[in-house]
C-alpha cells in the first residue's frame, strides 16, 4: 500500500470523508455484505430441480432411490462431479447436503476412531494442531475451536500457503495432524494453488503418520473468467509420492444448485473411502438418493455442469466487476487499501492499513452496512494486523451491492484518514 498523499492534503481529505460519512449515515441504509450465499436469481437457475425426478425413482444401475442403502451415493451423479473434483468415480462418495458437515464428521471420526495410518485416536493425544492458511474460511477455524484443535496460522501467498512454513511445521511437530486448504479461488482471497504448491504438499515429510490435508474444493467449478483455472490433481500427486492416504477431498453443489439442498462429496484413497463408509454405516442407512437422482437428471453430465456454471457466471460477473470498479474509483491511489481481483469463487479480500479493519467494520455497521466481522478470516477471530476485510458480493441485488460498496469505501477513507491524522 503506497500512499501518494501529501501531508498538506490530509485535513481536507479527512473533512470530506467526515461529511461523506455523515451523509451516508443519514441515509438509514440496511445492507448486508456478510455471507457468501447465492442470490435468489442464481437459485432460480436450478428451479427445475423442484419438479424432478418427475415420477422417476430408478437410478441407472436399477437402484430404487426411495429405499435405504447405497452408502457411496449414485454412480451417475459421482460421474458428473468426478472430473471437476479430480477424483476417480470409484473413489468418490456422494452424500448429504453439506460438505462442511462432512469435514465435521471426518474430524469426529479421526478423533474418536482411527484414520488409516494412525497410531492412536486423535482424542487420545495430548495435543493436536492444524495448519491454517490465513486469511481463511471462518467455519474451518470454528470446527477446530469446537474440538479443541490448536490452530497454527500460516501466511497465504497468491500460489497457496507459504510452503516453506508448511513443510517446516509438518515435518517438525507430530502434533500437527492436518491443514485446511481451499485450493481454487480460495475463501476469502481467491488464491489458486500453483502446481509447485500441490507437488510439495503431496511429497513433503510429515512427522505425524496420519497427517491429513483437508482439501476443500468448494469453488472447483466457480469460474468468473474465460480462462478457468486448473489446479493440479492432489489426490494423484499424493499417490505418486507414496502418500496415498494424505488427502481428503471435499466438494458440494451448494453453490451450483441449491445452497441448502445440494449434494456433498468426499474423495480419497480407497483405504480412506472404506474408512469413511464404515464410519458412515454407523450413522446412516444411506444418503438422500432422491436428491442425488434429481441432481443427476438436472445436470445430465460434466458438460451440463459446465453450462450451468456459465449461466451462474453471467449473473455474478457484473457484481464482481462493480466491486472492482468502485474500489478502484474510490480508493485507487489513496494508499488506504489493496484488494484482490479473483478469477472465480465468492469473495474479494480488502486490505486496509494496519489497525483499521475493526473500526471500518464498526463504522460501516453504524451506517447500516453489515460486513463479516474483522478477524473472522483468522484463527480465534484474531487478525494480528487488524487489516483484513472479507467482501461477499454475491447475495445483494446489483444496486444494493453498489450502494454498500460505496458506503464501505467512505468508511475506509474516514478511518484511514483519521488514523493518518492521529
Ligand atoms: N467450504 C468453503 C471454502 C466455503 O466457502 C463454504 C461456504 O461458504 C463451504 C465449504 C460450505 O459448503 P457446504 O454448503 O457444502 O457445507
Amino acid at each position: 500500500m503506497t500512499t501518494e498523499l501529501s501531508p498538506d492534503a490530509l485535513p481536507e481529505l479527512l473533512e470530506r470523508a467526515r461529511k461523506d460519512y455523515a451523509a451516508l449515515a443519514a441515509r438509514g441504509l440496511s445492507l448486508d455484505l456478510t455471507r457468501g450465499k447465492p442470490a435468489p436469481a442464481q437459485l432460480d437457475l436450478a428451479e427445475d430441480l423442484l419438479s424432478l425426478p418427475d415420477g422417476r425413482h430408478t437410478a441407472a444401475d436399477g437402484t430404487d432411490v426411495r429405499n435405504y442403502g447405497g452408502l457411496q451415493g449414485l454412480p451417475e451423479l459421482r460421474e458428473i462431479f468426478a472430473d471437476a473434483l479430480q477424483v476417480p468415480v470409484t473413489q468418490l462418495v456422494a452424500l448429504g447436503n453439506s460438505s462442511l458437515e462432512l469435514m465435521h464428521d471426518c474430524l469426529v471420526h479421526a478423533l474418536l476412531g482411527r484414520v488409516p495410518g494412525a497410531e492412536s485416536r486423535w482424542v487420545d493425544q495430548e495435543r493436536i494442531a492444524f495448519l491454517c492458511p490465513v486469511p481463511g474460511y471462518d467455519r474451518h477455524f470454528a470446527l477446530c475451536e469446537r474440538f479443541g484443535i490448536e490452530m497454527i496460522p500460516v501466511p497465504m501467498t497468491p500460489d497457496g500457503p507459504d510452503m516453506d512454513e508448511v513443510e517446516r511445521l509438518a515435518a517438525g511437530d507430530a502434533a500437527v495432524k492436518g491443514i485446511w486448504c481451499v485450493p481454487k479461488y480460495s475463501n476469502p482471497d481467491g488464491a489458486c494453488y500453483s502446481d509447485e504448491t500441490v507437488a510439495r504438499l503431496a511429497a513433503m515429510s510429515a512427522a505425524a503418520p496420519d497427517f491429513r490435508i483437508f482439501w476443500d474444493n468448494a469453488y472447483a467449478v466457480h469460474h468468473l473468467t474465460d480462462e478457468p483455472v486448473e489446479t493440479a490433481d492432489l489426490l494423484a500427486a499424493c499417490a505418486a509420492s507414496g502418500n496415498p492416504d494424505r488427502v481428503f477431498v471435499f466438494g458440494s453443489s451448494s453453490k451450483v444448485t441449491f445452497a441448502g439442498s445440494g449434494v456433498a462429496f468426499f474423495g480419497a484413497s480407497p483405504d480412506n473411502v472404506r474408512w469413511l463408509l464404515a464410519n458412515n454405516a454407523k450413522r446412516s442407512i444411506g444418503p438422500d438418493k432422491v436428491n442425488q437422482l434429481r441432481h443427476a437428471l438436472f445436470l445430465r453430465d460434466a458438460a451440463g455442469l459446465r453450462a450451468h456454471m456459465a449461466r451462474q457466471r453471467e449473473l455474478l460477473r457484473p457484481k464482481f466487476d462493480a466491486v472492482q470498479r468502485i474500489l478502484a474509483a474510490e480508493l485507487g491511489g489513496t494508499g488506504l487499501a489493496e484488494w484482490t481481483d479473483p478469477k472465480g469463487g465468492y469473495f474479494v479480500t480488502l486490505r486496509v492499513p494496519d489497525g483499521c479493519a475493526k473500526e471500518v467494520v464498526r463504522r460501516a455497521s453504524e451506517a447500516g452496512i453489515v460486513l463479516t466481522p474483522a478477524g473472522a478470516t483468522h484463527p480465534y477471530g484474531d487478525d494480528p494486523r487488524d487489516a483484513t476485510i472479507r467482501i461477499a458480493p454475491t447475495f445483494p441485488v446489483q444496486d444494493d451491492l453498489e450502494q454498500a460498496m460505496l458506503g464501505l469505501t467512505t468508511c475506509v477513507r474516514l478511518v484511514g484518514y483519521e488514523k493518518l491524522s492521529a
